[in-house]
């Protein structure tokens, strides 16, 4: 998943920084930050259903901000073939059409994800990267409070549940549904957008 400031597309979801802020994997009560300089929550989480999953006894969990995105430059470089259905593609094009940009354009907006449902930690022993087959099922959700206005880029993997390989149409997909709910005229009315970051942006040179 790709969040976007819908007035600026240049503030976007920051991995990195809601990883060093919430943890590897995020849940409810938990906030997606922007981008410096801005850096503020562009959504907070408020329901789970895989709440319950917490860590195994690998260390896994879900919905985590440490993978970055199947793409096809990866790809290219471990199996010298080009894939163009990666998660990064799919963004990229969906991105494109909805913003009316080129694909180049488009592109370089497109950042390290919120890895909604996939499983995945790292191994104890050696401290790397691992995905297992996800614990979603039919019904589960995550559910965001909006905190300012967003594009939000989601892309079914076809790595399907990610417990095997990525980049190739091999994989078992199932469709996701978005729904976006109005909270209601009295939460509107009460809401506080977020306050882009007071640094003043001097950086030791005043
Ligand atoms: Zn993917
Ligand atoms: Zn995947």
């Amino acid at each position: 998943m790709n969040l976007w400031s819908k007035s600026d597309l240049t503030e976007r979801f920051y991995s990195g920084k809601t990883r060093a802020l919430h943890g590897t994997h995020v849940s409810t009560g938990d906030r997606l930050w922007s981008t410096f300089p801005n850096m503020r929550p562009m959504a907070t989480i408020t329901a789970d259903t895989l709440d319950w999953y917490g860590f195994d006894e690998f260390g896994g969990s879900v919905h985590d901000v440490i993978g970055t995105r199947c793409d096809p430059y990866t790809h290219h470089l471990l199996q010298h073939d080009d894939y163009h259905y990666c998660c990064h593609s799919n963004l990229t094009r969906a991105l494109a059409k909805h913003c009316d940009l080129s694909l180049d354009e488009a592109e370089r907006h497109v950042h390290d994800v919120l890895n909604v449902f996939m499983c995945t930690g790292f191994t104890r022993d050696t401290g790397q990267y691992f995905m297992k087959a996800s614990p979603v099922r039919p019904g589960d959700y995550l559910e965001f409070y909006a905190e300012i206005d967003l594009i939000m880029g989601l892309s079914a993997c076809p790595g399907g549940d990610c417990s095997q390989e990525h980049s190739s149409d091999a994989a078992a997909c199932y469709p996701l549904l978005v729904e976006v709910f109005d909270p209601g005229e009295e939460a509107r009315a009460a809401h506080r957008i977020s306050a882009p970051s007071g640094y003043d942006r001097s950086h030791g040179t005043k």
